[in-house]
């Protein structure tokens, strides 16, 4: 019997395994799995808390990209100029609820702080950093789990909707270039040749070489906490309503239980202010909304993941039909979908893939954000047992496994091998 089921029949209170340190991962996305996975492999006591199904959050609703080539932040110098023309595009890729922003203003002014050149080649350069191991970590999770039958190696294709934006991606390049990160032109013909069925509607192309990505992220995340219950992890499905610091313990308060742990590791995504705050600490955290649609389909009609510029957002063939997923609205964790971005995103697919049947069901998820596009990984400067691993913003399916890996050494009090200063949660 674990030392969990031993305290769940026997007391309210956790009997602690005096010489494993016990560790709660609160949060069960890609983020959260991996992290359990990680240190369950370490050999902790490991329980991951979620009050939902493992990996449906954020987690589950996404492109589907292993994107270790997005090294270029939503912040883009001149962004603040542009901002007026995308809000007044009805099928661009960006929507802001005005009375939410005006009610959070120190959130959007510190993005916007964020945009001038010499902050995004920095913001640039630390994501490279994280992306750069983000393959090699996933690999080392996927030699001990099965999931060859849900990747696809087809590299992803961006496609430009005009001369203007294929021309005003310069900056983007030039920024891959100067981390390595390698794209390929495509002119019409090539595109055409790679993606037959998609419509005339498009002036060029860009392959991101060596990507790839899944058709079924729900089904790795599951595989990969599968898993960690096979090594003797435990997971609990329940809410962490309130947390108590007590003397070397962090005493956890659930929906029908309270439990006392050594380590407690924040992989709460676009939520993390909510158990943050229960620490003393608070982060300019928000969250930029996406949307996808899941179109029927009984036949191939897409052979990667292709992205279109106009709108920002991908169709990607999965598992169960065609998903179009992307675009960014800020209006905050509360308020409902809204029905113009999903009605725009259908709009624009149709577009791009005239072919696709009826719509089977639409999503809206959550990214969390900080106004620097960079995640916050490392130890809370009010507990040392309080590590935090959130805010990953428009790539955290990528960065799910090298996350993992940094906890785990965060865990054992070890020097990761990657240099983290720049994700230090006491950087705002
Ligand atoms: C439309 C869209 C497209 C995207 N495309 C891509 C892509 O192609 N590639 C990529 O790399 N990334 C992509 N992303 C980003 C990626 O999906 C997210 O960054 C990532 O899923 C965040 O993972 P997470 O584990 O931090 O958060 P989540 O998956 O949201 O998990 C957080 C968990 O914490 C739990 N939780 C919160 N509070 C509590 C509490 N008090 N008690 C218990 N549990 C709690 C929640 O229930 C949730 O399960 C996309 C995002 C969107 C929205």
């Amino acid at each position: 019997m674990s030392y969990l089921e031993e305290g769940l029949k026997n007391s309210e209170v956790l009997k602690l395994d005096r010489i494993v340190k016990n560790i709660a991962v609160i949060g069960a996305g890609i983020v959260g799995i991996c992290s359990a996975y990680f240190l369950k492999k370490s050999g902790f006591n490991v329980t991951l808390i979620d009050k939902e199904k493992p990996g449906t959050m954020t987690s589950f609703g996404h492109a589907c990209s292993f994107a270790d080539y997005a090294n270029v932040p939503v912040n883009y110098p001149g962004l603040i100029w542009d901002i007026p023309s995308m809000l007044l595009r009805k099928d661009g890729p960006l929507a802001i609820d005005l009375f939410y922003i005006l009610k959070n203003l120190p959130w959007a002014i510190s993005f916007l702080k964020n945009c001038n050149k010499e902050k995004v080649n920095e913001i640039a350069s630390s994501l490279t950093n994280l992306l750069k191991h983000s393959q090699i970590s996933y690999d080392e999770i996927f030699q001990d789990v099965d999931v060859s039958e849900y990747i696809s190696h087809e590299e992803n294709l961006y496609l430009f909707d005009s001369k203007k934006s294929f021309e005003d991606n310069e900056y983007a390049n030039v920024i891959r270039k100067n981390n390595n990160v390698k794209v390929r032109n495509l002119n019409k013909n090539e595109v055409k040749e790679l993606e037959p069925n998609i419509a005339d509607v498009y002036y060029a192309g860009q392959i991101f070489t060596g990507s790839r990505y899944t058709t079924n992220p729900l089904a790795i995340s599951n595989k990969i906490f599968d898993k960690f219950l096979e090594l003797g992890g435990i997971y609990i499905n329940q809410n962490v309503k309130n947390i108590i610091q007590k003397e070397n313990k962090i005493e956890l308060r659930l929906e029908d239980k309270n439990f006392y742990f050594d380590k407690i590791i924040v992989s709460t995504g676009a939520w993390s202010n909510q158990i943050a705050n229960k620490f003393g600490d608070k982060f300019p955290l928000d969250t930029e909304r996406g949307y996808h649609i899941l179109f029927d389909t009984n036949e191939k009609l897409i052979n990667r993941p292709v992205a279109w510029s106009e709108s920002g957002f991908y169709l990607i063939q999965i598992h169960d039909g065609i998903r179009a997923a992307g675009t960014v609205e800020i209006a905050g964790l509360k308020k409902p979908p809204n029905k113009k971005r999903l009605a725009m995103i259908e709009r624009q697919s149709r577009k791009v893939l005239p072919q696709l049947r009826e719509v089977k069901s639409t999503w809206m998820g959550r990214r969390p954000t900080l106004p620097d596009s960079l995640p916050v990984i490392g130890k809370s400067q009010n507990n040392n047992n309080v590590i935090y691993a959130f805010g990953h913003q428009h790539v955290g399916w990528t960065l799910g496994a090298v996350t993992g890996k940094i906890i785990d050494s965060l865990s054992k009090d070890q020097v990761p091998n990657i240099d983290i200063s720049a994700y230090a949660p006491d950087r705002f």
